[in-house]
């Protein structure tokens, strides 16, 4: 039996199955994140830790925690938490892969389509009664997106998804970067390997799908904007922090790019300021990637499998750091 602390709301079912193994569980059955003075006090005396991705674990907070012996964040991006800073410490941490690629590749796919037919300026339009008659060419013309060219940056789980779903069902050619070539997905899709220059340079759409490292911070800025197509469209479901959002701004309304669809933002849950009242070619959600019911469960469930096997002393399935595993209950 250990001490199990659970940052914030993930529902009463991931929680129980805690409860039932015997583990002393701190449920915190809130949905706001603490202060990092909070966090700080709370995790003193916790061997496990279960997180969201607003709660930042870094190293004051690992300082402030000398039993810790693993992390469990419900989310498949980690970058809220020092992953080499725990490491250093030998507390295991896993998040949560797959459950959400296809939910969040739906996501991204809807914000494409929602950004290239204007869906959110459609529906204010009638709502505000300004359809008067039909027009051949209405103000709200909108982009095609059948069998145009899709940029992936960042090829990984949710990136090939969202690809799929270009060129199987929208007959699209595929574009992407990652670290290494994907010769499967290559192969299945036609996709090409091809540098950010290159994919900026041929695509109408952009989708973001990388994870928020030191590099990708700022990827996107507005040199990065003015390498796409004036016609182009720019969709991020990936971190916020990836798009220079001043940048993203000023290429809107200077007409750099056609528009943007955007899940998550620099510094959430604000928007720069500006950014609200652009209601032209913009889509915005607030970060609602893996937003299913059922998704979200898989996420919480996901995150306690991991953290039961490794208090257990199995490997996590899915532990960022599998080299602090050492066989042995936690
Ligand atoms: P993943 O499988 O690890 O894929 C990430 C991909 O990015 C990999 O293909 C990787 O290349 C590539 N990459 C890394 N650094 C790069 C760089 N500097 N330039 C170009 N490509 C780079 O991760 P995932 O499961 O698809 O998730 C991706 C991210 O989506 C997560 O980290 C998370 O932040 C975000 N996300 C957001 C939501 C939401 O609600 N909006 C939901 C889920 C996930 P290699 O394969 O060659 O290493």
């Amino acid at each position: 039996m250990v001490n199990i602390l659970i940052t914030q709301h993930i529902g009463d079912a991931a929680v129980q199955r805690l409860r039932d193994a015997g583990h002393a569980v701190t449920y915190r059955d809130e949905t706001t994140p603490m202060t990092p003075a909070e966090l700080q006090t709370a995790v003193r005396t916790a061997a496990g830790l279960v997180c969201l991705l607003t709660d930042r674990v870094d190293t004051a907070v690992l300082n402030a925690a000398p039993h810790l012996k693993m992390i469990a964040n419900v989310a498949v991006g980690y970058d809220n938490i020092d992953l080499a800073a725990a490491t250093a410490r030998g507390i295991l941490v896993s998040n949560t892969p797959d459950v959400l690629t296809e939910t969040t590749a739906d996501h991204a796919f809807a914000l494409l389509l929602a950004i290239a037919r204007r869906i959110p300026e459609a529906d204010a339009f009638m709502r505000a009664g300004k359809y008067q008659r039909f027009e051949l060419f209405p103000p709200l013309l909108g982009l095609d997106v059948y069998g145009k060219t899709l940029g992936i940056v960042g090829m990984g789980r949710i990136g090939t998804a969202v690809a799929r779903r270009g060129a199987l069902g929208f007959g699209m050619k595929v574009l992407y970067t990652a670290k290494s070539e994907k010769t499967a997905v290559a192969q299945e899709l036609g996709a090409e390997w091809v540098s950010l220059a290159e994919l900026l340079r041929r695509s109408d759409f952009v989708s973001i799908n990388t994870p928020y490292t030191p590099e990708t911070r700022h990827l996107f800025t507005l040199d990065t904007l003015r390498q796409m197509k004036p016609t182009a469209c720019l969709i991020n479901t990936a971190r916020g922090p990836i798009v220079k959002e001043d940048d993203l701004l000023a290429a809107l309304r200077d007409g750099v790019i056609w528009g943007a669809a955007l899940d998550v933002f620099e510094a959430e849950p604000q928007m720069t300021p500006g950014l609200a009242e652009h209601h032209e070619r913009l889509v915005v959600a607030p970060h609602l990637g893996s937003a299913t019911g059922e998704t979200r469960r898989n996420m919480a469930a996901t995150a306690v499998t991991n953290l039961l096997a490794g208090l257990a002393g199995q490997q996590p399935p899915n532990a960022l750091n599998p080299q602090v595993w050492q066989g042995t209950p936690l």
